[in-house]
């Protein structure tokens, strides 16, 4: 497995391109993000992990999750973010699908969690045309990354490869939460909290 740096850390350039955008947190702790869903199999096991080890994180949500799982997030003292109502690459989308696929979301959410949504990620990570004056429009900001796990694609002894190489403080990381990780993700986690213990990195 050989990934260029920048496919996992967004370098200065990309970063310095979008200052509105958050690439990292304020204070020096980590911020575990989740992707997807939320599916019922994956978000159970997430939702259970985290709570064992007493970690708030942020799921990306899509508005064709499952509500009764969003719920659960919420209840878990976990904040949900807009990541659009499906997962189409907002490329393939007019400004019209888009805003009205962030608004339902962003509706959705609002109805679970009893508060307006703050955070949205685009799904793929791709930026479109409009996306800036969108998040004017309705007050949210994007979040990115700056550690992308590649759980999504690799097995979890690369994705472990890649969280021992580039976790430090500030980053904000993503995991998935979806029907490709369930069966990972948990080994990957406590490994990523074995390394934030070796190195004295803790989250919020
Ligand atoms: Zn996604």
């Amino acid at each position: 497995m050989k990934l260029p740096e920048s496919f996992i850390v967004p370098p200065d350039y990309i970063r310095n391109r979008f200052t509105e955008t958050i690439w990292e947190t304020t204070d020096g702790s980590l911020l575990f993000t989740f992707d997807d869903g939320p599916f019922p199999e994956s978000t159970e096991v997430i939702l259970e992990w985290l709570e064992t080890k007493r970690i708030h994180a942020l799921f990306f949500v899509n508005g064709t999750g499952d509500r009764e799982w969003m719920k659960e997030i919420v209840q878990g003292g976990h904040t949900l973010g807009n990541h659009l109502f499906n997962h189409r690459r907002a490329l393939f989308m007019n400004g019209k699908e888009i805003e009205d696929s962030l608004l339902r979301t962003n509706q959705i959410i609002e109805d679970i969690s009893g508060k307006g949504c703050e955070y949205f990620r685009p799904p793929y990570g791709i930026p479109f045309a409009g996306m800036g004056s969108m998040m004017k429009k309705t007050g949210m900001k994007i979040m990115m990354w700056s550690l992308l796990s590649w759980d999504f694609r690799y097995n979890t002894k690369n994705v472990c490869e890649i969280i021992n190489r580039y976790i430090s403080a500030g980053k904000i990381i993503v995991f998935h939460n979806n029907l490709q990780t369930v069966s990972k993700i948990i080994p990957i986690l406590e490994y990523t909290s074995l390394q934030m213990e070796k190195r004295g990195l803790r989250c919020r």
